[in-house]
């Protein structure tokens, strides 16, 4: 049987099991997808014991960056973007790849039927889920990103790659005076911070200034709902959250460890009843 997983720390809240598995089922492939709990200090070990046991990874928090050294090459977006999600085991060599971005723009075209050529965003946040956002629309030609983010060094420095690429990219300190005018001027706002998860968060932003042509991405999907989420939808804004982002970077992974085409309808199915147990 081949095995698969997700590595991170703590990864005890984890949809992408009953995803990966449901699909691995359906399509008979024997193989299961397990959650490995690592820390930071067991990493390298975990790497290099990688090739005897595993045939591919998901990577989530702390160690999206981190497992970057321990790859034999990085494809895609993953060296641009600087962190990865997916590692595929081929020809005894360990690829690192980022899905985050391919989710988050086939989620943004389905959910949302946003075309971000020539459009204005604004994203909260400016870690790596921003990174894999920020990059993803670049390719798709934005004109414009601003990067809002508490720990201002974070936005400059993403900002910095940005702008060595080709795209036009403001950095932000977090400040609730100037980010008002800001989203008026951007047809396109995407949290991409933690702030949402629990009950008692602050507001992201004052919703007076959630206008008419603004459209939202919420990365969260746990709750479904968060208080920005619930603002946009009262006042008729499109609006999606995290979980097409979360389905369609795993269905891209399934595909880089399978050669095979993900089952999008079967791992969409098993999402709710995954998340109504967590
Ligand atoms: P991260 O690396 O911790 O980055 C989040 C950044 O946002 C941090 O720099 C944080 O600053 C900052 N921040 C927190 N509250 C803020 C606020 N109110 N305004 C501006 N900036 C704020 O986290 P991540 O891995 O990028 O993940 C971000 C979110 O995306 C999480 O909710 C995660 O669950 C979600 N996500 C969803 C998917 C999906 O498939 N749907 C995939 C990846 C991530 P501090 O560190 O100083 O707090």
């Amino acid at each position: 049987m081949k095995i698969y997983g997700l590595i991170g720390y703590p990864v005890r809240h984890s949809l992408s099991p009953a995803m990966q598995n449901a699909a691995f089922k359906h399509l008979g492939i024997d193989a299961e997808y397990r959650l490995f709990q690592v820390t930071p200090d067991e990493l390298e070990e975990f790497f290099f014991n990688f090739k005897k046991k595993l045939c591919g990874i998901n990577i989530t928090i702390p160690h999206k960056e981190s497992s970057i050294k321990y790859m034999d090459e990085l494809r895609g977006e993953a060296k641009e973007i600087g962190a990865i999600n997916t590692v595929v085991l081929e020809d005894n060599r360990l690829i690192g790849y980022n899905t985050d971005g391919v989710g988050f723009l086939r989620s943004l075209k389905e959910g949302l039927d946003f075309r971000p050529a020539s459009k204005k965003a604004i994203i909260f946040g400016a870690g790596g889920a921003s990174r894999a956002v920020s990059f993803g629309l670049l390719r798709e030609k934005i004109e414009r990103i601003i990067l809002v983010d508490i720990d201002g060094e974070k936005a400059i420095s993403l900002a910095s790659d940005l702008k060595k690429a080709g795209c036009n990219a403001i950095a932000l300190e977090y400040d609730k005076r100037i980010i008002g005018n800001l989203v008026l001027d951007s047809e396109l706002l995407v949290n991409a911070t933690p702030c949402g998860m629990k009950e008692g968060d602050p507001e992201l932003l004052p919703s007076k200034f959630l206008h008419e042509r603004l459209s939202i991405f919420d990365l969260i999907y746990n709750p479904k709902e968060t208080r920005l989420f619930k603002e946009a939808k009262k006042r008729n804004l499109k609006v999606v959250n995290g979980m097409g982002m979360l389905l369609y970077q795993g269905a891209e992974a399934f595909e880089l460890w399978t050669g095979q085409k993900a089952p999008i309808e079967v791992m969409r199915k098993a999402l709710p009843d995954a998340l109504k147990k967590l």
